[in-house]
């Protein structure tokens, strides 16, 4: 494939921005890639693994004369990033992030871009539990979707060129409203999260009445919300500080189905329980015909002795 910006410059270097990299590199996608984070300690990892073509100290620095800016930092952290960056931004640049939430990002980054450049927020719905530099790797989007959330007067060829980029890096690209965007994660993504940090926060509890058992016989769904309960706190609590109303709908939703599932239990009501987990069975079913989940048995993990 061939270059689709000659210079990329990443502000931040976690998980997300350290894949980008390794897909770049994989196809070619970047003349050159200039990356920076906030800490002397990341800035030194990424230069000990030869991440990106240049490191600097500051996000204007990395800024400055780049073709695509990408802010990969916390979402709270969005506002202050493009604040620092704007004066240096290059006419006809584009500015982009990768942020689980959107309508609070663009309402953040947006004031303080000159009219001289393109703002294209867009969301890889790809991750692991990992951050840093060091958790990065090149097919973290395979087949992954990336949404892209233009506002409305976005120039279309800007939009155009950053699909070209999320496609070459592996992902199916889909074009949504922010406001879209944010209900649907918060159903697919940022509620059930709080689920996975809700339940293992009852069983951290029951663990000092039982003596560690809950550790030591954790079964495949406890040890599945473990893992989402591991991701990164900072970014988690700014997913839901920023997605606060769609969160909090989805949440009273999810409320509403438990009381009925829980008066189902009480009541002896197996028909409805029966019906429920048929349902829901189906829409595991749906997840792996459409190529975003493996059906190997316990998600492909090999079984370890105890
Ligand atoms: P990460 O691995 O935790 O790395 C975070 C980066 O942001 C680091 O470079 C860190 O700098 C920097 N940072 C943290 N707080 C900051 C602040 N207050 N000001 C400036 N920089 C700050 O993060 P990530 O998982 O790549 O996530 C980055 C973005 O991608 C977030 O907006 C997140 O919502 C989004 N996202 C994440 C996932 C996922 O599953 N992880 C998926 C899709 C989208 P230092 O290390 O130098 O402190």
């Amino acid at each position: 494939m061939s270059v689709i910006y000659d210079r990329v410059a990443l502000i931040g270097l976690g998980l997300i921005a350290s894949s980008m990299v390794h897909a770049m590199r994989r196809a070619g996608l970047a003349g050159e890639v200039v990356g920076t984070s906030r800490s002397a300690e990341t800035r030194a990892t990424a230069r000990e693994i030869g991440l990106c073509d240049r490191i600097v100290d500051t996000a204007a620095e990395a800024a400055e004369g780049a073709d695509l800016v990408v802010l990969c930092v916390p979402v709270g952290a969005m506002g202050r990033v493009a604040a620092e960056i704007a004066p240096v931004l290059k006419a006809g640049a584009t500015v982009s992030d990768v942020g689980s939430v959107k309508q609070a990002v663009i309402d953040a980054v947006a004031p303080h871009l000159p009219d001289t450049v393109h703002f294209v927020p867009a969301h890889p719905l790809a991750g692991t539990e990992q951050s840093g530099p060091r958790s990065g790797f090149a097919e973290l989007f395979d087949n992954r979707w990336c949404l892209i959330v233009p506002p409305a007067d976005t120039d279309p060829d800007a939009v155009t060129r950053l699909r070209g980029l999320w496609e070459a890096m592996g992902s199916f690209v889909e074009t949504m409203e922010a406001e879209h965007h944010d209900l649907v994660l918060a159903v697919t993504s940022h509620t059930p999260h709080l689920i996975a940090y809700t339940m293992v926060g009852v069983a951290d509890d029951l663990r000092r009445v039982t003596d560690s058992e809950v550790v030591k016989y954790s079964a495949a769904g406890f040890r599945d919300f473990t893992r989402i309960a591991a991701s990164d706190p900072t970014m988690w609590r700014d997913v839901f500080l920023n997605n606060k109303e769609a969160t909090l709908e989805i949440l009273g939703r999810f409320t509403e189905e438990l009381f009925a599932l829980q008066r189902a239990i009480r009541q002896g009501d197996g028909d409805m329980l029966h019906d429920y987990f048929t349902h829901t069975r189906a829409i595991r079913r749906g997840i792996i015909e459409a190529g975003q989940d493996t059906d190997a048995p316990n998600f492909g993990r090999a079984p370890k002795k105890p």
